[in-house]
């Protein structure tokens, strides 16, 4: 067969928000058509009006617009195949209803919902096929002068696919191998509706990549039991050469126990299974986001597309995009749904945030302090960002549970960060670290260290540390723990030196003799 051009397509259905194993999806094709210098088409699938849901389309394009991850052709983007959008091409499906029509390969059926369910009671297992189908009412039993009648007169009806029973059809996939299905398992799917005057899925979807030239189909596992009758449809247009390969992914699931993932897992153990925050227009549901929660694109693109393929040997976990396009392998994506990690999410988070200037904390920052009602300079929070990033912070699970983990969220640095921007107002005499560190001559102690600070001229690391170690060497003094608690007010924080100096001559005394006056 002639090499063909790559084009691949993500063409997602606008029924609510983007799920995150579609973003896999979209990614894998995305790296899929980067890395053989090919066309990425986004489609939207909107032939079903019952499940259309408002402001879901937007939502899609802005979740790919913050993940980089970009498209060449479709809704939005342009190109010379559209439109893009389903809804916009019924005159183009009708054409290729009545083609199938034309050749016996389709037909038309009139069986009422009544009818269908009077079947269904009187036959275990009814499926419309080739061995029920001359019992219902269609272009199959009724004559052609009976079926025009019927639609002259407004009736409505659907058209089916005519499977041929008894045939192994072959789905060639990329990552599963020959899948071989027996078509008489296959019932006559519905094509079309005369209803809405648009095609179902199947048809749509198949007539489209047709005629966009698709050259591979890469798209989650649910949507394997559809190939088969999919190969059927190509060889019924007699494209047959020119069909896309398949490559079906695997599951995302549970992050403990067995199955798919679910929003409710993510509910539960506190992780958003979407890229960006999502209110629902009809319940008002608010459903988190990744983005909200702070992550940092580059962290979810590498998470991932770890998360059922790896670059083996050839690469660490760390993976731009463009480590991705060159690595990425659609032969080698796992068969086996992988389990969504999502503390490893946290951890590439952390990573990504690590490998930024401590400038580029700062919008974010500059939100968190707001919601504590403090404001700050942009240097002062670099500053408090350069000093405490690599710290590990206590946080609590949505079961309440206390765990530790390094800052992977710019809002991890508070309320850890609290005592740079305002002085501890109580000191809980309680507390493990006070209680140990402040005795009964420390704050004669501590007042000998203000009148030794106030003699440093130089308030940096540098001017205090020569001023002030020699004075601890000389006093024969262990100054450091009850200083912290005159400074921060518990037994964390920064080097002492580095806190000093941020804070300022003044605000170092007068805490220290704020502390003094509290604690005696
Ligand atoms: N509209 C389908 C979806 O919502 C597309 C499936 C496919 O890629 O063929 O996922």
């Amino acid at each position: 067969m002639q090499e063909r051009k790559v084009r691949v397509r993500f063409a997602p259905s606008p029924t609510g928000p983007l799920h995150i194993g579609g973003v896999r999806t979209a990614l894998y094709n995305y790296l899929f058509a980067k890395q053989h210098g090919g066309d990425f088409i986004f489609r939207i699938e909107d032939t079903d009006s019952t499940r259309f849901v408002p402001g879901a389309e937007d939502y899609i394009i802005e979740s790919f617009r913050w993940l980089g991850i970009t498209f060449d052709e479709g809704v939005s983007f342009g190109g010379n195949h559209g439109p893009y959008r389903q809804s916009e091409r019924r005159d183009i499906y009708k054409q290729y209803v009545k083609q199938l029509l034309d050749a016996g390969k389709a037909y038309i059926a009139f069986d009422t919902p009544e009818e269908l369910n009077a079947k269904r009671e009187e036959i275990d297992n009814f499926q419309y096929d080739a061995t029920t189908r001359l019992q219902m009412r269609n272009s199959l039993t009724l004559s052609s002068e009976e079926v025009e009648a019927l639609i002259q007169s407004g009736h409505q009806y659907v058209v089916r696919f005519k499977i041929e029973p008894g045939r192994d059809v072959v789905v060639d996939d990329i990552i599963r191998g020959r899948v071989v299905i027996n078509s008489s398992i296959l019932d006559d799917k519905v094509l079309y509706k005369s209803a809405d005057e648009l095609p179902t899925y199947h048809l749509a979807n198949i007539v489209d990549d047709h005629l966009m030239e698709v050259s591979h189909v890469i798209r989650g596992e649910e949507w394997l039991p559809s190939a088969p009758l999919h190969v059927l449809l190509y060889e019924a247009f007699g494209w047959a050469d020119t069909m896309p390969r398949f490559a079906h992914l695997s599951l995302l699931l549970k992050p403990v126990g067995n199955g798919k993932l679910s929003k409710r897992d993510g509910d539960k153990l506190g992780f958003p299974v979407f890229p960006l925050e999502w209110h629902d227009p009809k319940s008002g549901e608010v459903s988190s986001g990744y983005r909200e929660q702070g992550y940092l694109p580059q962290a979810v693109v590498n998470f991932l597309a770890l998360l059922g393929w790896n670059p083996g040997e050839a690469h660490d976990e760390m993976m731009s995009l463009d480590d991705l396009v060159k690595y990425f392998d659609l032969s080698k994506c796992s068969k086996n749904g992988a389990k969504f990690d999502y503390v490893k999410a946290q951890w590439f988070n952390h990573q990504y945030l690590l490998q930024q200037t401590d400038e580029a904390w700062v919008p974010a920052f500059t939100d968190v302090l707001a919601q504590y009602g403090i404001a700050s300079t942009p240097e002062r929070m670099a500053e408090v960002v350069r000093m405490m990033k690599q710290k590990v912070i206590e946080y609590q699970t949505p079961q309440g549970e206390t765990k530790k983990r390094n800052v992977s969220f710019v809002s991890d640095l508070m309320p850890l960060c609290r005592f740079f921007f305002e002085a501890p107002a109580d000191f809980n005499r309680e507390d493990k670290f006070i209680k140990k560190n402040w005795k009964e001559s420390t704050a004669a102690e501590m007042a000998q260290f203000i009148d030794v600070l106030q003699t440093v001229t130089d308030f940096t690391v540098e001017g205090l540390k020569a001023v002030v170690d020699p004075w601890v060497e000389q006093a024969g003094l262990r100054p450091w723990n009850p200083w912290r608690i005159c400074l921060v007010g518990a037994g964390l924080g920064p080097d002492m030196y580095e806190l000093a100096a941020f804070l300022g001559k003044d605000e170092t005394i007068r805490r220290m003799q704020y502390a003094i006056s509290k604690l005696g």
